[in-house]
């Protein structure tokens, strides 16, 4: 993904990540079988009837980003210091297990020559939650947009979650949270930066 980059513009417009498709009758049979597979008898059962099809249309939305405007802006104040989105809530779905994991991600970014709107952090977060996923690569996948799309002096990303996949089966450690971090350019070179990043993050808990 890269900016089309414009002339002295007062916002750059970015390509929209891409809309999956989704062939919900075709997901639908496959859940009745998915079912049928492990013995549930879903046309014996009228409480079951509908199942096949909520479950489609579930993970129908689990799997698809509304879509944004990813505009940038030319940082026009000169602002220098930490931008950051503390808290945002999100969800996404394992892809070893198709379980969901959720949970809170912090995203910072010192400011170079452009800006993003202070929503759009939750919403990059989003688009990139919202397919099949591992938390590792979701983290970096957060900061690469940033660093690829604003050129910021660094970006700070710090998601912890729980995964469902640990929490009801497995190891059964419900409560565990799994914390990853992807740090760029200054927030991972420079220590004051960096602790500052990481305080502002942690700090009201
Ligand atoms: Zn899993």
């Amino acid at each position: 993904m890269g900016a089309i980059a414009g002339p002295g513009d007062g916002g750059t417009e970015l390509p929209r990540p891409p809309a999956p498709g989704h062939d919900l009758e075709r997901a639908q049979r496959a859940v009745r079988e998915l079912l049928l597979a492990l013995g549930q008898d879903v046309d014996a059962d009228e409480s079951l009837r509908d199942t096949p099809a909520r479950v489609a249309s579930a993970y129908a939305e689990m799997l698809t980003p509304r879509p944004f405007d990813a505009r940038t802006f030319p940082n026009d104040e000169g602002y220098d210091e930490l931008v950051l989105s503390r808290d945002i809530p999100f969800e996404s779905v394992c892809e070893h297990h198709l379980l969901p994991f959720v949970g809170l991600a912090h995203v910072a970014y010192l400011p170079g020559e452009r800006i993003v709107g202070l929503s759009k952090l939750a919403r990059v977060v989003e688009m990139f939650s919202r397919r099949l996923q591992v938390q590792e690569r979701l983290t970096q996948q957060v900061a690469n947009w940033l660093v690829t799309e604003l050129d910021p002096r660094g970006v700070g990303v710090v998601l912890e979650a729980e995964h469902m996949c640990m929490s009801v089966r497995g190891v059964r450690a419900r409560g565990a949270r799994t914390v990853t971090s992807a740090l760029r350019g200054k927030l991972r070179n420079d220590a004051r930066t960096r602790q500052e990043f990481l305080s502002l993050a942690h700090s009201g808990r």
